[in-house]
């Protein structure tokens, strides 16, 4: 199967480390016009340097009104990965409201906030699109420390489901991967001791945490046209994870 971006403009959040870093990388290998969106600017440098032909833009997702103006300068975006993500971990009883409001910002809101003004233009446009929201197997189950993040996931499931029922009509489709344990800057920060890990682990019938690449390329199918008429599902990238 072979997937080509060829005449396509992409815009990816997240896109300084991690599995957007990988995402931007790959769609430029199959095309792609990219545009990477992240918060850190030596983030955005580096990346520069590895793909000169890649667009990098500084945003912090986190103020609404700047990424408003951001994106919305961002022209004829006709796919979108919205990967951007944090975690802050705690007991239940100990969270405070700041990382409440922090997780819900990025994880929730910036989705939220980039998917409206990427698909406004593209229903103007008349260009159809492909929207691809990074979600988590964290949605789908109750995790310990995990309590605003798993809710910021759900948001995001049912976000995706409420899109996808009302931007099919114009033709832009949207989908959801929900991964379980990627060892990225964050995977290695939440799951690098092996007493949180291995338990996790021993979960999964394919025994083992997934990689960034496996995850880069349930995104690349979703996005294109080989999944055309994939449309509002959850995708797990979890090695049969939720099976149990
Ligand atoms: P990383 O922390 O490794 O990378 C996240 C990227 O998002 C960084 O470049 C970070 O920039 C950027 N980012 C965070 N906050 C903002 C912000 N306010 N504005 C702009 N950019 C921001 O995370 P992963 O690659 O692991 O995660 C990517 C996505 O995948 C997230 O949505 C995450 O929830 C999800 N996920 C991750 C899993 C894992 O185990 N790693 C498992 C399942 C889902 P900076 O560092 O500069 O803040």
């Amino acid at each position: 199967m072979e997937i080509n971006f060829k005449g396509k403009k992409a815009l990816v959040t997240g896109a300084g480390k991690g599995i957007g870093r990988s995402v931007a990388k790959k769609l430029v290998e199959l095309g792609a016009d990219t545009v990477a969106l992240s918060r850190t600017q030596s983030d955005l440098d580096s990346l520069k340097q590895e793909v000169p032909g890649i667009t990098t833009v500084q945003c912090d997702l986190s103020d609404w009104d700047q990424t408003r103006e951001i994106v919305g300068n961002i022209d004829n975006i006709d796919l979108l990965v919205n990967n951007a993500g944090v975690a802050a971990l705690d007991k239940f009883l100990d969270v405070k409201k700041q990382d409440i409001d922090w997780c819900f910002d990025i994880n929730y809101k910036a989705v939220f906030n980039v998917a409206q003004v990427v698909a406004k233009s593209m229903v103007a446009r008349k260009s159809g699109g492909s929207i691809v929201n990074v979600s988590s197997t964290a949605s789908l189950q109750g995790l310990e420390d995990h309590a605003v993040y798993c809710c910021t996931k759900a948001a995001v499931d049912k976000l995706t489901k409420v899109m996808a029922l009302e931007l099919g009509q114009y033709k832009i489709r949207v989908n959801c991967i929900n991964p379980t344990v990627v060892m990225t800057p964050m995977g290695k920060r939440v799951w690098s001791d092996p007493a949180r890990a291995d338990p996790m682990i021993a979960r999964i019938p394919f025994g083992r945490f997934v990689e960034v690449d496996e995850v880069v390329d349930s995104i690349m199918f979703l996005l294109s046209d080989k999944a055309s008429v994939i449309h509002g599902v959850l995708l797990p990238v979890e090695g049969g994870l939720l099976t149990s």
